[in-house]
Order: C-alpha cells, then sequence, then structure tokens
C-alpha cells in the first residue's frame, strides 16, 4: 500500500462506528480523497484534532489503489480557522465554501488551483471580509479554474468592446451590449462588472461596496455556478434557520 505524504483541507467528517470517523479531505494533488480515521472520536485519539472539518493538516495516508477508502494514518493540525468558529455566519459561510469545493472537485483536472483557492477563501472570511464578498471571489475564481468564466468585455453579437453595464447569457456564457441582447438575459450593472473585474485584488476586495453591487455580482456567480456545477446546496434551509434565529430579539433567543 503507498504511503503518501500531502497538506489536506477536511471538508467533512462523519462517525464509523462508536470510536472512528471517515474523513473527505481535499489534496492538492489528489484532489478528494475519502479516508478512515481510526479512533479519531475518541477524546485524546492521535487522529482527533486532524480530522475535525475546516482545519488544515499534514496527513499521511495509506492509499489503495482501487479502493474508494484511504487510511489516514496520520494528521498533523497545520491551521484552523478559531475566529470562524465563534461566528455563526461566517461559519455557515464557510460551510458552504466546503460543500462547493466537495462537489466541484470531481470535476476539476487542476486540483491544486482548486485547494489554493479553498485555502485563500477560508482565510479571507477568518480575517473578517464579508462572507458575501468571500463567496464571490471564490465562485468567481472557481469557475475560471475550470475554464467556465464567460468573457464580459465582448460582444457576442458585434464583436465590439463592451464598457459599463452588460447583459449576459448563463447557459451561452456570452455576453452582449445591452441593446444587442437577445431576451431572457441578466442584466448585470456597471459596478457589479467592475467588482468582478477587480476581484483578484486586494484593494478592491476590502473597499467598501455598495450592497446592490456586491448582491448583482453574486447573483451572476451563483447563477453561472449552479448551471455548471452540481451544487444542491444543501445548507441553504439550515442557514434560513439560523438567520431566524439570530433576527431574534434578545429575549426570545434561545442560544
Ligand atoms: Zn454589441
Amino acid at each position: 500500500m503507498p504511503l503518501v505524504k500531502t497538506e489536506a483541507i477536511v471538508l467533512a467528517a462523519r462517525p464509523l462506528g462508536d470510536t472512528s470517523k471517515i474523513v473527505v479531505l481535499l489534496t492538492p494533488r489528489r484532489g478528494v480523497v475519502r479516508a478512515v480515521a481510526k479512533g479519531a472520536r475518541r477524546p485524546k485519539g492521535r487522529l482527533t484534532g486532524g480530522s475535525v472539518p475546516l482545519r488544515r493538516i499534514e496527513a499521511l495516508l495509506y492509499v489503495r489503489e482501487g479502493r474508494e477508502l484511504a487510511v489516514l494514518s496520520e494528521a498533523q493540525v497545520v491551521w484552523a480557522p478559531r475566529e470562524l468558529g465563534s461566528d455563526w455566519r461566517r461559519y455557515l459561510s464557510a460551510g458552504r465554501l466546503l460543500e462547493t469545493a466537495l462537489a466541484v472537485s470531481a470535476e476539476g483536472d487542476n486540483p491544486a488551483a482548486d485547494y489554493h483557492l479553498l485555502l485563500d477563501a477560508l482565510r479571507l472570511l477568518e480575517g473578517g471580509l464579508d462572507a458575501g464578498l468571500v463567496r464571490l471571489f471564490y465562485l468567481r475564481q472557481l469557475l475560471a479554474n475550470h475554464g467556465l468564466w464567460p468573457e464580459l468585455g465582448r460582444c457576442a453579437v458585434c464583436g465590439g468592446t463592451v464598457e459599463g453595464a452588460v447583459d449576459i447569457d448563463i447557459a451561452a456564457g456570452a455576453a452582449y451590449h445591452p441593446e444587442h441582447a437577445p431576451d431572457a438575459v441578466r442584466s448585470l450593472g456597471a459596478g457589479s462588472v467592475r467588482l468582478l473585474a477587480g476581484l483578484h485584488r486586494p484593494a478592491v476586495l476590502r473597499a467598501r461596496q455598495s450592497r446592490e453591487v456586491v448582491e448583482g455580482a453574486l447573483d451572476l456567480v451563483e447563477r453561472l455556478a449552479a448551471y455548471h456545477f452540481d451544487l444542491r446546496n444543501r445548507s441553504a434551509g439550515l442557514d434560513a434557520r439560523a438567520q431566524a434565529l439570530l433576527d431574534r430579539p434578545e429575549d426570545e433567543s434561545p442560544l
């Protein structure tokens, strides 16, 4: 059985028997790896700390070719996002990033790019950046990593440069001057176009953005991602329920 040493982000973990877990890891070279973590549910187990979702670990894996499950032999925690654990909204946002990474990774032929993108997004979230902007940053780059980001600056009808507002056909991945657009396309405002073009620049991410601009851009990337990837948002209901709890007046709070 080949022994593989790799860094990894723990995407998910579920109980296996009384004392163990099955962990789902995202790795830079092998993409998603599922592994048995024996004893990881014991309070002082050797693998306990390293089999918690959101943590980045140095893993030693026995990978059995042709078998679905590897065996996690060592898991040293390299990074654990402490801030995320103390903030409901950011914690849920981080969970959605992990779900998306898991859903998309099976389709990727460049797992290293997706791995480092997820790590960047989690760091931005941990650093306190607005969760909507982090999601925007993540999905925009994920689509680009997979060759699915449309060219927004070129009109598919006349071939001319599009500046400012643009109309977009999600399925065709095409952009249009608003006056040349066919029916039933999405319109994107000039502010959202500028934001999407500058998301890779830290200054743009840190700049104050209007809610309308962020939501317009987020709507587009979510639609593109939902069209291209199999993203059933399993935690959408949970998001809504958690939000309802957070929005209650203090005296009704069950927390
Ligand atoms: Zn045109």
